[in-house]
């Protein structure tokens, strides 16, 4: 049975970047009184994975979630890592501790996680996930199959061509990644509405750096919308899209939980000035020096240095995009004081070969070394 987006909100939660409290836990009360905020506000869908919050997310769904509502009133989505998996039985030993963290008893979407060209779709395809993920449909433990993709629109083309047993695809899209040559989500989309295949949308505010600009740009949204902030303009671009099942959003906080809730229980579809505000929007971003990190964190449990990479490049976007020195260096200098400088990288390019965003991140390390590391 293919899936039916009509029955799915159009936000989901995101078990991403849950929040933390001061002793870097996860803030399990907030959690809770964001998921029933949510859900009384009538959207239903949380989207996890193995990984997420180095472990801890899914088992957060089945306390703030699973164990709180019945099983049939939400949507809950969770990932199979390739990256994780040493042999073909890991599958199975995944599935089932997902299963035990979650106390879900079945996913309703179950997703092959970050798929992408070269070892990590080989490693997905020797390890058959494809035909394995059927059987657990058959089994009636996923309802519906489908992967996350960070990958070229070429390889999602060829993928869709030899499964037609794929019912859904989550990708990164967002204005300013439309044309992006690393992301090319507007390549990716044309593919998926040429296959038919519904989506459900990442990123959708790269991760957090589309709900703030320079003022100049955010003067370009507020003229027109002043009471709409910058993150709900992203939102809307992507929700407006037909086909768009659901987008997510990493929810870390009750503020972003309510101003998102404002913009979907009200929800406008851009009109075609908007549209054109939003291409000028884009304009003028490209002319900025941001790094476009989207603070996923996939490349900091790796880093042999202990190097808080997208906190670093948070550090080095204060200089870059705001010139604002002082503030960068204090921010930079409170962080190193309990892990690596960007000196310390030894360009061993494992944070590379993680990176979703393809990011120079050696190249970017050393610019950080010698702007904000003691001369
Ligand atoms: S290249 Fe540098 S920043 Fe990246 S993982 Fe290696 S040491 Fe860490
Ligand atoms: S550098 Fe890349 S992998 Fe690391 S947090 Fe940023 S976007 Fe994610």
């Amino acid at each position: 049975m293919s899936i039916d987006i009509s029955k799915m909100p159009k936000l989901g939660f995101g078990m991403m970047r849950l929040p933390q409290n001061e002793n870097k836990e996860i803030d399990l009360p907030q959690v809770c009184r964001m998921v029933d905020t949510y859900m009384k506000a009538g959207f239903n869908y949380f989207d996890t994975a193995y990984m997420y919050c180095d472990g801890r997310s899914e088992s957060v769904v089945k306390e703030a979630v699973v164990k709180r509502y019945p099983r049939e009133s939400f949507w809950l989505t969770t990932k199979l890592p390739q990256w994780m998996m040493n042999g073909i039985e890991d599958r199975d030993k995944i599935f089932n501790d997902q299963l035990e963290r979650t106390g879900a008893g079945y996913f309703d979407l179950y997703l092959l996680h970050s798929v992408e060209d070269g070892a990590n779709y080989e490693g997905y395809v020797k390890y058959d996930c494809f035909q394995w993920a059927m059987k657990k449909k058959e089994e009636g433990k996923i309802r519906h199959f489908g992967f996350s993709f960070h990958g070229t629109p070429e390889l999602l083309d060829q993928i869709l061509t030899e499964h037609p047993e794929v019912e859904i695809v989550q990708i990164q899209l967002n204005y300013i990644d439309w044309n992006n040559p690393l992301i090319q989500s507007g390549k990716l989309y044309e593919v998926l509405r040429r296959h038919n295949v519904p989506m459900l949308i990442m990123e959708p505010v790269k991760g957090g750096t589309l709900a703030q600009a320079a003022p100049e740009i955010e003067k370009l949204m507020k003229d027109v919308r002043p009471e709409s902030s910058m993150a709900s303009w992203a939102l809307r671009f992507a929700a407006s899209l037909d086909g768009v099942a659901t987008v997510l959003s990493g929810m870390s906080d009750e503020a972003q939980m309510e101003d998102n809730l404002n913009t979907f229980q009200n929800f406008e579809p851009l009109t075609e000035k908007e549209q054109e505000v939003i291409r000028e929007v884009v304009r003028a971003m490209e002319k900025m020096p941001t790094i476009p990190c989207t603070s996923c964190r996939y490349c900091v449990d790796g880093c042999p240095q202990s190097i808080q990479i997208p906190d670093v490049f948070r550090a080095l976007n204060t200089l870059r995009s705001f010139g604002e020195t002082d503030r960068a260096h204090n921010y930079y200098e409170k962080l190193v004081k309990n892990s690596g400088r960007a000196a310390d990288c030894i360009a061993c390019g494992q944070c590379e070969s993680v990176c979703p965003q393809h990011l120079p991140i050696i190249q970017l390390m050393e610019e950080a070394s010698k702007e904000l590391d003691p001369k």
